[in-house]
Parts: structure tokens; C-alpha cells; sequence
């Protein structure tokens, strides 16, 4: 992190001067509606922040590049790879007149945000909100032969999460401690939760959950689908990935759009620490209009930590063992975010001595003559 922050530090310094080096780097970004959405040039995007392009593949794969980081971009896909980690954006990159074009949206509130890393800090977390997703009468999701319940599961993982968080110094609210939901209304429960973070005045809003395969896995066998998600609100005006079609709510204003940027950027830490700690299979960084997140008015994000409905892997979620690396993982990330932007530790005030050597013994004194 540090030599890429550097790096980034550089060329911001570079834009920021507006200097000759990088004419370029001072000008405004073209912009372009496609389709009828607000559109950049991801090339010239990138190159404002010292990035170069270059197609891997010609007029189809997009490389953004510089020696730290690797943004690839594909026409026709919301998904990009992001030094090496999945992420979707709201809108596909576009091909258009002989460059790749991304929309405004996502390259404000996901490449931005993520090229930045390390150069912003975020807003100070002191209150963490846990979310253990449903509660009785709602089970979530099941693996009924295994006997497994995910309202459970996301319980213990909570309480586990809750330990390293409190231990690190955070102030902890917990949006059920119970088997039971805040609400047995799933509208209602989902608001109390939201309501929550008003009422705590919560600087991050953590929601989590296990997964059961179902629409996002197009042409998979659904017993095979496995892995780990870390979901953010999608953006205003953009289709989450739940859905292929526009639909009139996708313009409506939510709190959760005020965070956007630190959306993905919470997101991001928290699924690149789970998976580096599970090494479980990146499913990816993706957004939904999800209810418990739609009236968050602090950095929220949901984790679906693995897939209740692939045996193997939800043997794995059964043992207290991997639940507890699962809140390692999490508590790794959230450490990671706060930690963004943070000046590097002052060096010492003066330079540790080494250890004192013994002195020679005083030469003896000359014999008097
Ligand atoms: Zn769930």
C-alpha cells in the first residue's frame, strides 16, 4: 500500500499542479451520453490519475495500469478486476468510437474511490452497528439434510465479530442479540435495523449473512455455486445486479446514496480481508437495492460470507472454527478502512542507540617515574 500510495500521491500532486509533464492530466475528462447514460473515456478516466491504457485484447479488454495497480475493463461487462479482486459496476463499459467508455456514475463512485485508496481517510468510526441478518420467524436461508439454519449462523458470527471489535476499542450495537428479529414484520424489521443507525449514531453498519445460490449465478449448477460477496447500495439511477431491466425506483433518491464512494471502498476492504483470510472463491464486490441498506446514513455493507446451499462449504460454515475466522476476516477489513489515509507512523525521535557496549577499561595509569 505504501508505494502505491505514493504513487497515486505523485501523480495528484502532478494534476493538482496542472504541471507540463502530464498535460493531459489537468484536463477535463470527456464526457458522452451512450445509450442514454452519462459515459467517460476509461483511458482518459484513468490517466488522470497517472494510469496508462492499453487493450489486452483489441477493442475488448482494456487494461488501466501503472506499477502498483491493474484496473481490466471489458466491453459489454459490469464486472472489472481490480488488482486482481472482482467488482461490479451499475452500468456495462461500453464500446464506442474506437475506446471504452464507463459510465459517470461508476467511475465516480467505484473507480475513483478504489484508485484513491490510501490517499482519503474516511469519516472516523467509533460505533459499529452488527447486523446478524433475520431471526425467528424469518430463518434465512437453510440447508435443511445439513440442518442448518442461517438466522443461527449469522447470530454466532456476530457475537464473534462483536469480541474482536469491542477488544479493538470500538463501541458495538448489536441489531438483535436473540433468535427472534426486531420486528416479526419483515418490512418493519428491516426499517428498525436502518433505524438503528440514526438512533446509535453508527459510523459503520455491518450486515451478515450466508447465501443459498439462486438468481445472480446464471448457467451454474446451484448445488456448485460457492463463495464470498460483500454487497454496497446501489448507486441512484443505476440496476442493481438483481435485475437486467431499469426499473422507476432506480431514480429514487436513498440515504444509503450519500455514501456512496466510502460504500465501496468499506466493501472492498471487507471482502479482500475475508477472502484473503477464508481463501474462499471472489464471488466479487457487487450492489443491490437492499432493504437494510437503503436508509443507512453511514458507510454500510452487506457480507454474504459463503453459501449455505453448497455442502461443502456450508460444512465449513457449521464449525465454530471457520466462523470465527469469518469475524477475523471481517474485523481485518473494517481495520483496513479505518486505517485508509492514515499518515504514516512519526519515526522515532531520535535514532534508537544501540545497545551500550561495555567501555574499554580505562588505560592504566602511567607509572609515575
Ligand atoms: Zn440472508
Amino acid at each position: 500500500m505504501a508505494a502505491k500510495s505514493l504513487t497515486r500521491l505523485v501523480s495528484a500532486l502532478v494534476i493538482l499542479a496542472g504541471g507540463g509533464a502530464m498535460p493531459r492530466a489537468a484536463a477535463a475528462v470527456e464526457t458522452a451520453k451512450i445509450d442514454g447514460v452519462s459515459c467517460v473515456d476509461a483511458a482518459a478516466f484513468g490517466e488522470r490519475f497517472g494510469l496508462h491504457a492499453r487493450w489486452l485484447e483489441p477493442d475488448k479488454r482494456l487494461l488501466l495500469e501503472d506499477a502498483g495497480t491493474r484496473v481490466t475493463l471489458e466491453v459489454n461487462q459490469r464486472e472489472l478486476v481490480f488488482d486482481g479482486r472482482h467488482v461490479w459496476m451499475g452500468s456495462p463499459a461500453v464500446y464506442h468510437g474506437h475506446s471504452l467508455w464507463i459510465s459517470f456514475i461508476d467511475a465516480e463512485k467505484v473507480i475513483r474511490p478504489l484508485l484513491r485508496l490510501g490517499l482519503d481517510r474516511p469519516p472516523p468510526v467509533r460505533t459499529i452497528i452488527i447486523d446478524p441478518g433475520h431471526g425467528i420467524p424469518d430463518n434465512g436461508t437453510e440447508n435443511k439434510h445439513l440442518g442448518l439454519k442461517e438466522r443461527v449462523l449469522t447470530l454466532d458470527t456476530a457475537f464473534r465479530l462483536e469480541k474482536i471489535l469491542e477488544a479493538q476499542g470500538y463501541r458495538v450495537v448489536m441489531t438483535r442479540t436473540t433468535d427472534y428479529a426486531i420486528s416479526p414484520d419483515k418490512k418493519l424489521d428491516l426499517r428498525m435495523r436502518d433505524e438503528l443507525i440514526a438512533h446509535e449514531r453508527a459510523d459503520l453498519f455491518i450486515s451478515i449473512h450466508y447465501n443459498a445460490a439462486g438468481q445472480y449465478a446464471p448457467g451454474e449448477s446451484l448445488a456448485a455455486v460457492h463463495g464470498t460477496e460483500t454487497y454496497r447500495f446501489t448507486p441512484r439511477y443505476q440496476v442493481p445486479l438483481s435485475r437486467s431491466t431499469h426499473h422507476p425506483e432506480d431514480d429514487e433518491a436513498n440515504p444509503g446514496d450519500s455514501n456512496a464512494g466510502w460504500n465501496t471502498v468499506l466493501a472492498y476492504c471487507i471482502q479482500r480481508a475475508v477472502l484473503g483470510e477464508l481463501g474462499t472463491y471472489d464471488r466479487g464486490l457487487r450492489h443491490d437495492k437492499l432493504g437494510v441498506l437503503r436508509l443507512a446514513s453511514c458507510p454500510a455493507v452487506l457480507i454474504e460470507a459463503g453459501y449455505l446451499s453448497n455442502d461443502a462449504e456450508a460444512r465449513k460454515i457449521a464449525t465454530p472454527a471457520y466462523r470465527e475466522q469469518i469475524a477475523e476476516g471481517i474485523a481485518a477489513g473494517i481495520r483496513a478502512y479505518v486505517d485508509l489515509g492514515q499518515p504514516p507512523p512519526a519515526p522515532p525521535a531520535s535514532v534508537p542507540s544501540r545497545p551500550p557496549v561495555a567501555a574499554p577499561p580505562p588505560p592504566a595509569a602511567a607509572p609515575a617515574r
